[in-house]
């Protein structure tokens, strides 16, 4: 099934040997690097990698080329995506049912703001309803704690095997670029054991981009590797038909009028950390505030098939939960 590197022009055993030592084993990873790298890894000019670059993103486009009905896509939507539910029903009911595969998902919020407790939850809940294995990158050190998704397992009377669930920790992500290994790390593993991975949690996305790239010059290069993750991401979603759900630092904003200007975008006062080119690539956008001691919100600021809404929620030791249900108590 597909093509393989050598359909693409200019590229014979030799250069498909130098590709795979760096981890490019497929015509759509091909097309997504960037001409500096690819001139790096192959030792060949700009100009010629730009080439090689251009001939696989054809390749990959033409095998595209099958047209569908909408009766077609419906029907393969309804088949394959599957939701992992959020542990709060008020925020499942506004996601159809949950976090769906087959699509990023970006969490943003400042420090406590739910962020790595609801990926914690998600985790438990894909193990749990939708019987596949989850994976984790973790890029800020200490932040991957296994006791609490036993906790909030525990809660729901599920017998957690920490075996299901892969960790890439956050010792070996320096750097984006170690970040982006990452993701390929965990493919060789899933394809090495035949591992059914139905979510990918990175916590942080943002922290490696934000500490690597400091200046603002360094912004259309931040942008660019932002781009190549997005493009690696959403080849693993569809490929593997898994939810990958990212986090995302904000920023303060300082004066009242573009404060304004967010809580109209995003539904709260702060602003994404990494710029357009993240929010235009997750496809569904939620920004978590904590509004009240005991009491968080969440905003589905951007989805293709959702309305912008908020909703609240709480964080109890049983992990997600409904603000109502939770006061019931
Ligand atoms: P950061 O940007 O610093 O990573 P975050 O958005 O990931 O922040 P979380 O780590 O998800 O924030 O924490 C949110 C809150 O969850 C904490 O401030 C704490 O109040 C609550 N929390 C954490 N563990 C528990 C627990 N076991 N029981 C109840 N609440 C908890
Ligand atoms: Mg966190």
């Amino acid at each position: 099934m597909g093509v393989s590197l050598t359909d693409v022009k200019g590229i014979g055993p030799a250069t498909v040997e130098k590709l795979e030592k760096a981890g490019i084993k497929s015509v759509e990873q091909l097309a997504t690097l960037r001409k500096e790298e690819l001139s790096k890894i192959l030792g060949v000019n700009l100009k010629q990698a730009g080439d090689i670059i251009q001939s696989a993103k054809q390749l990959a486009l033409d095998q595209l080329l099958e047209v569908y009905t909408a009766e077609d896509i419906k029907r393969y939507r309804q088949e394959n995506i599957k939701r992992i539910p959020t542990g709060c029903s008020a925020l499942d009911s506004v996601l159809k049912g949950g976090i769906p595969t087959m699509s990023i998902t970006v969490l943003f919020g400042e420090y406590a703001s739910g962020k790595t407790q609801l990926c914690k939850q998600l985790v438990v809940n894909c193990l749990k309803q939708l019987g596949r294995k989850a994976a984790w990158i973790e890029t800020e050190p200490g932040t991957f704690i296994p006791e609490r998704l036993e906790e909030m397992a525990s809660a729901i009377g599920y017998q957690l095997d920490l075996n299901d669930i892969i960790v890439v920790p956050a010792r070996l992500i320096g750097t984006p670029y170690n970040l982006f290994l990452a993701y390929e790390m965990i493919e060789h593993k899933m394809q090495k054991l035949g591992l059914d991975v139905g979510l990918l949690v990175v916590d942080s996305f943002s922290a490696p981009f934000r500490k690597h790239y400091t200046g603002r010059e360094q912004l259309p290069d931040r942008s660019a590797e932002i781009s190549r993750h997005m493009g690696k991401l959403d080849i693993l979603a569809s490929k593997y038909n898994m939810a990958i759900v990212l986090t995302g630092q904000v920023g303060d904003i300082p004066d009242a009028g573009s404060q304004l200007h967010a809580v109209v975008k995003t539904g709260h006062r702060k602003n994404p950390v990494g710029g357009n080119v993240f929010l235009h690539s997750g496809t569904y956008l939620i920004s978590l505030i904590k509004t009240k001691t005991d009491e968080w919100e969440a905003c589905v600021f951007d989805a293709p098939d959702i309305p912008m809404t908020k909703v609240q929620f709480r964080i109890t030791r049983e992990g997600i939960r409904d603000v109502s249900r939770t006061r019931a108590r």
